[in-house]
C-alpha cells in the first residue's frame, strides 16, 4: 500500500493547492511577470502533451474497439443509446439549473452600482464572443451533419477541434476492417492495437508530470484573475458570490441526483466508488478547463479503473467530450436567467422552456476547450431576447466556473459510459489505485 501522499490524485491535489497559494503570493507580492514567464509555460507544455496524443488515441482505440465489436448492428445500437442518454442527462441538468436560479434569484441580489461597474469593465470583451456565436447561428440546420464528414483525411486529423470527424474516420476504418477477410485485415489491426498500447503507456508518462503541470496551470489562472491587485479580484468574487454559488449548487445537485440515479438504474456502482476510481481525470478537467485535453486521461481511467470495455469507451468518450456537456448547459441556464434578473427582465415560462432547448444546442455546439461555454451563451441570450452585452456581468468569474463545470462535463461522460457498458454487458470490475 502506497503512502497517501504518493497516490496520484493526492499529488495532483497538492499541486493544485500549491499552485493556488503560489498564484496568490505572486499577485500580492507583484511577481505576476515571473509567474507568467517562467511558470505558466510548464502548464502549457503539460496541456499540449495531452492534446498531442488525443487524436492518435481516438483513432487507435476506436479502430480496435470497432473491430472487436465485430458487428455493425451493435455499434449503431450503442450509438443511439449513447446519444439518447446524453440528451436526457443534459435536459435534467438544465432543468436543475433553472430551478436553482429561480429559487435563489442571484440576479436580484446584484447592487445597481456593481452592475454598472461590471458593464463598464467587461463590456469591451463581449464583442468578439458575439461574433463567434453569430457564425454558429447563421449555419444551416443540417450543417452539423455536414461537419462530421471530412473531405480530407489530413486536414481532419490535423485539428483537435475536429474530434467528431476523427471519430467518423476511425469508425469507417473499423467497419471496413471487419468487412474484409480476417487474415487480410490482421496486419493493420495489429498496428492499431500496438499504437493503442503505446499511447496508453505515454498517458502514464504524462500523468507522472501531472502534479507539476497542474501547479503551473493553477498559478497561471490565479495570476490571470487577480493580476497585481488581489483585493479587486476578491471584491469581484464577493459581488458575484451569490451567482457563483447558484451555479455550484446546481452542479452539485446534478451530480448527486442525476448521476447517482443513473447508476441506480444502469449499474450497481456507488457514486463514491465511481469518483474514487476516476478522480485524477476530474481533477485534470478542473485544472485544464478542457474536456478535450483531458480525454486521454478520462479514457484511461474509465477503461482501467471503472472497468468499461474499450468497445464502449472508445466511442462514448470522444463523442461525449465534444457534444455532452451537462455542466456547461446547467451553467448556461443559470447565467442566462441571472443576466435577465440583473437587467430587470422577467422571463416567462415559455422563455424558460426556450432556455432548455437552446442551452441543449449551445452545449452540444460548445467545443471542449476553455471558455467555449460562455461564447455559446450568446445563442441562449438571443433566443430569449436578453441583451448579449449582459455577458459582461459574469465574464470576470467565468474562468473559475469553467473549471468546475468542466469537471462535471467529464464526470457526465464517464458516468454515461458506465451506463452504456452495463446495458451492453461490457462492464467489468472496479479497480482502485493502491
Ligand atoms: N471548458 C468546457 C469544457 O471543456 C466548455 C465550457 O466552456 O463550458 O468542457
Amino acid at each position: 500500500m502506497k503512502k497517501w501522499y504518493k497516490r496520484l490524485h493526492w499529488q495532483i491535489i497538492i499541486g493544485l493547492v500549491l499552485g493556488l497559494v503560489w498564484g496568490l503570493i505572486s499577485s500580492a507580492a507583484g511577481w505576476t511577470d515571473f509567474t507568467t514567464s517562467y511558470i505558466r509555460p510548464f502548464g502549457t507544455i503539460f496541456v499540449d502533451l495531452l492534446k498531442l496524443i488525443a487524436i492518435p488515441l481516438i483513432v487507435a482505440s476506436l479502430v480496435v474497439g470497432v473491430t472487436s465489436l465485430n458487428d455493425t448492428a451493435k455499434l449503431s445500437r450503442m450509438g443511439g443509446k449513447t446519444i439518447l442518454i446524453y440528451m436526457i442527462t443534459t435536459t435534467f441538468a438544465i432543468t436543475i439549473g433553472l430551478v436553482v436560479v429561480n429559487v435563489m434569484q442571484p440576479g436580484l441580489a446584484l447592487p445597481e452600482e456593481t452592475r454598472f461597474s461590471l458593464m463598464e469593465s467587461y463590456g469591451g470583451d463581449v464583442e468578439g464572443r458575439g461574433e463567434a456565436a453569430q457564425e454558429v447561428l447563421e449555419r444551416s440546420p443540417l450543417q452539423f451533419m455536414v461537419d462530421i464528414v471530412p473531405e480530407n483525411l489530413i486536414e481532419a486529423t490535423s485539428d483537435n477541434a475536429n474530434m467528431l470527424q476523427v471519430v467518423f474516420i476511425a469508425i469507417l476504418l473499423g467497419i471496413g476492417l471487419i468487412n474484409i477477410p480476417v487474415q487480410e485485415g490482421r496486419a493493420l489491426i495489429n498496428v492499431f492495437e500496438a499504437l493503442n498500447e503505446v499511447i496508453i503507456k505515454i498517458v502514464d508518462f504524462i500523468m507522472k508530470t501531472a502534479p507539476y503541470g497542474v501547479f503551473a496551470l493553477m498559478a497561471a489562472v490565479i495570476v490571470d484573475l487577480a493580476g497585481d491587485d488581489l483585493t479587486q479580484a476578491l471584491t469581484l468574487l464577493r459581488a458575484l458570490g451569490w451567482y457563483c454559488l447558484a451555479v455550484v449548487i446546481g452542479l452539485v445537485l446534478h451530480v448527486l441526483i442525476v448521476y447517482s440515479s443513473l447508476f441506480k438504474i444502469f449499474s450497481k456502482m456507488k457514486l463514491r466508488d465511481f469518483f474514487r476510481a476516476i478522480q485524477p481525470a476530474v481533477l485534470l478537467g478542473f485544472s485544464t478547463s478542457s474536456s478535450a485535453a483531458t480525454l486521454p486521461v478520462t479514457m484511461e481511467r474509465v477503461e482501467k479503473n471503472l472497468g468499461v470495455n474499450e468497445e464502449v469507451s472508445s466511442f462514448v468518450l470522444p463523442v461525449g467530450a465534444t457534444i455532452n456537456m451537462d455542466g456547461t448547459s446547467l451553467y448556461q441556464a443559470v447565467a442566462a436567467v441571472f443576466i435577465a434578473q440583473a437587467l430587470g427582465l422577467d422571463l416567462t415560462i415559455a422563455e424558460q422552456l426556450t432556455i432548455v432547448l437552446t442551452a441543449t444546442l449551445a452545449s452540444i455546439g460548445a467545443a471542449g476547450v476553455p471558455g467555449a461555454g460562455i461564447i455559446m451563451l450568446v445563442i441562449v441570450l438571443q433566443a430569449i431576447q436578453v441583451p448579449v452585452e449582459g455577458i459582461a456581468l459574469i465574464l470576470g468569474v467565468d474562468r473559475i466556473l469553467d473549471m468546475i463545470r468542466t469537471a462535471v462535463n467529464i464526470t457526465g461522460d464517464a458516468a454515461v459510459s458506465v451506463a452504456v457498458a452495463y446495458t451492453e454487458d461490457l462492464l467489468g470490475d472496479l479497480h482502485f489505485d493502491d
